[in-house]
């Protein structure tokens, strides 16, 4: 039989988000807050990155990736919410209640608030459409990472990392730790941004990967050049790096409207979207930034929350803010003119190439609402901020908002 229960809040994920987010609600007394995570421990993504970078904006001390994590989680037991790990949220039976996997078996679970805290993933080997065989040692920053850090295994000898993300950086500095060579570092834009790592590294840019080669085992490599040379570099190893995806699977077998540009749930400014009781935080949302970014989105996202269980009345979907030019996507995506200013009074956009310098226009059935023009340049890829004090010209009753650089 499926056991069936309540509880007022249930977060799905305990990563940075989800667990801020559940102290900071447990902590102001919201009733019984259960946290969900499918992994045997909690903490999200840190708890597998070994290098220090955590901690210094959300909780004022530099920490490595998994003291960041069991801090998390440790507050948020300690502010009173019961962190189940092992469990995993695998479908909806109605509109705020979960369908879950776990060692008692199957639970349903109702809400009176709902909060999707999955984060983002790195896109597989398959997704990226490289052709080639399917051997083994065919990795992605985080599978490399758990292998290396939390399951000491060997993962080959001789390494290459693709993707010119921060990330890049991350999955060269594991290979090395797990006593893999790293042979080069390739990518297709112009430049490769590490420059410590780059000095000791060969650097192929303007490169793409066309084959992957070998059975049973990876054996090398086939590279295009950017001169129309190929060419091959035999190693054991490669990582693909960068390239998110927010996990929005539950999202979607929840009918909750994803943005068409970030794939993640569309949200207002308050992290609430278009399904009354149900929030979303996190790199769900945009793929990855920052932790303490994500984990003062859960921060944020909190107060409204609170103010649902308190019986605030939930708002209508708003309008939507799309992007177009060479802009990729903004968060949140979805706006009320009365509505509160989103984390640090700004959107977060991607554009698909550089912006030098970057100009933002925002506009509303051919109004313009807000100008800006940035000061430094913004890399293809980096978090291009846009202000949020125009939110209160836009009509509530016009149509979308529209920005473009
Ligand atoms: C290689 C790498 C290095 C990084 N280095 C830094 C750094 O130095 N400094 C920094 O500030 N940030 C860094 N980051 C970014 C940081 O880790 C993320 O921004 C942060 O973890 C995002 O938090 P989150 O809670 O949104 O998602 P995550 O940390 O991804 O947590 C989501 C959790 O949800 C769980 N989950 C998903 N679906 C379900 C489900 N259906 N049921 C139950 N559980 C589920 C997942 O298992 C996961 O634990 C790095 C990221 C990577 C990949």
């Amino acid at each position: 039989m499926v056991r069936q229960r309540t509880v007022d809040v249930l977060v799905v994920g305990a990563g940075p988000a989800g667990l801020t987010l559940a102290a900071e609600v447990a902590a102001a007394g919201a009733g019984r807050v259960e946290v969900l995570e499918r992994e045997e421990r909690a903490g999200g993504i840190p708890r597998h990155c070994f290098h220090g970078g955590f901690g210094l904006v959300d909780l004022r001390r530099p920490m490595r990736g998994p003291g960041y994590a069991r801090r998390l989680a440790d507050d948020a037991v300690r502010a009173g919410a019961d962190l189940r790990t092992g469990v995993t949220a695998t479908g909806w039976a109605g509109p705020r209640t979960l369908e879950l996997t776990g060692p008692r078996g199957i639970e349903r679970v109702t809400a009176r608030a709902v909060v999707l805290a999955t984060g983002a993933r790195e896109r597989p080997r398959a997704a990226r459409l490289v052709p080639g065989t399917r051997p083994a040692g065919v990795l992605t920053t985080g599978e490399l990472q758990q292998a290396v850090h939390l399951y000491g295994q060997r993962v080959g000898r001789r390494g290459v990392v693709i993707g010119a993300d921060p990330v890049a950086h991350a999955a060269a500095r594991t290979l090395r730790l797990g006593g893999v060579e790293v042979l080069a570092l390739v990518t297709d834009r112009p430049h490769h941004p590490a420059p410590t790592l780059t000095r000791r590294v060969p650097v192929l840019t303007r490169t793409t990967v066309t084959e992957l080669l070998g059975r049973g085992r990876l054996t090398g490599v086939r590279l295009r050049h950017q001169d129309g040379r190929t060419t091959t570099v035999h190693c054991d190893t490669v990582v693909f790096t960068g390239d998110w995806i927010p996990d929005h699977e539950l999202a979607r077998r929840g009918g909750i409207a994803l943005d068409p540009g970030t794939r993640g749930p569309a949200v207002d400014t308050g992290y609430r979207t278009a399904v009354p009781g149900v929030l979303a935080v996190g790199n769900l949302l945009h793929g990855v930034e920052r932790s303490w970014f994500a984990a003062e989105e859960g921060r944020t996202a909190a107060a409204r929350v609170l103010g649902h269980l308190a019986g605030d009345a939930w708002p209508g979907p708003g309008l939507p803010v799309r992007v177009g030019g060479p802009l990729l996507w903004v968060a949140p995506n979805r706006i009320h003119p009365r509505g509160p200013a989103p984390l640090l009074g700004r959107f977060v956009l991607r554009a698909t190439e550089p912006l030098t310098p970057p100009r933002l226009v925002v506009t509303q059935d051919g109004r313009t609402l807000y100008r800006q023009r940035g000061v430094r340049p913004v890399r293809r890829g980096r978090q291009l901020p846009l202000r949020a004090d125009w939110i209160g010209r836009a009509d509530p009753d016009g149509g979308p908002v529209h920005i473009t650089g």
